[in-house]
């Protein structure tokens, strides 16, 4: 049997890594992860903005890997916290806060903050890095795709799908006190999230994959960068 090209999602959660998979729909790409590949290393995510730090996790573990790698980098930007709390969205409520935790943070920062004060958005960056592409001085090219999700953040959580701050986030055309994404069935939240928004701008990129334009190797055994 032929061996189908192969795709390393730079994540361990596996809400992400169902949800890309789902969204890319690519037949003749096989989708792994991290711990498919055996790597434990975690990169520090120093960057200011979801760019930046889309683009340093894919380029460190395409450089681990060998493997063309897809990162995401996404997070919640609340505009009664200054555009908060950003890059910071995964630890708003501590290093290793639990979506239940960073939920509960927000609704008490937003406390007593009027419907019309509530406004925010997810954002998702996608991050492609080709290591057969890398320059003699080693920098590698990476490729950008962007998707936003607007809406405001609910009073108090519903619903149990999706995942992080889904119970509390009302999407945009839900009136206050509507359905959340956390109600939201999977195939609603697919249709529009920030997540798919930026895989239907990357995927172009990714179907040359499985034609063979970059071509992926088998990937080196992990070890320290
Ligand atoms: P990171 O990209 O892993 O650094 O973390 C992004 C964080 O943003 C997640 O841990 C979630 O808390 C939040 N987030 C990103 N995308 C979504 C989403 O689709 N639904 C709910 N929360 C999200």
């Amino acid at each position: 049997m032929a061996s189908r090209s192969r795709l390393l999602v730079a994540t361990r959660s596996r809400h992400k890594l169902a949800e890309l998979r789902d969204l890319l729909a690519l037949p003749d790409v096989e989708l792994v992860d991290l711990d498919d590949v055996g790597i434990a290393d975690e990169v520090e995510e120093t960057g200011g903005t979801f760019a930046v730090n889309a683009a340093l996790k894919a380029r460190f573990y395409a450089r681990l890997s060998g493997l063309p790698t897809l990162a995401d980098d996404s997070g919640l930007e609340v505009d009664a916290l200054g555009g908060g709390p950003g890059v910071r969205t995964r630890r708003y409520a501590g290093e290793r806060a639990t979506d239940a935790q960073n939920n509960a943070k927000m609704l008490t920062a937003l406390e007593g903050v009027p419907p019309a004060a509530r406004g925010a958005r997810y954002r998702c960056v996608l991050a492609l890095a080709l290591p057969e592409r890398a320059g003699p001085r080693g920098g590698m090219p990476v490729r950008l795709a962007r998707g936003t999700l607007s809406g405001r953040i609910a009073t108090a959580p519903r619903g149990a799908n999706g995942f992080g701050y889904d119970p509390i986030f009302e999407p945009q055309g839900e009136p206050p006190g509507g359905a959340t994404v956390g109600e939201w069935s999977p195939e609603r939240k697919q249709a529009v999230s920030h997540r798919a928004r930026a895989a239907r701008r990357i995927r172009p990129a990714l179907a040359q994959l499985a034609i063979g334009d970059v071509s992926a190797r088998r990937p080196a055994p992990a070890g320290r960068a």
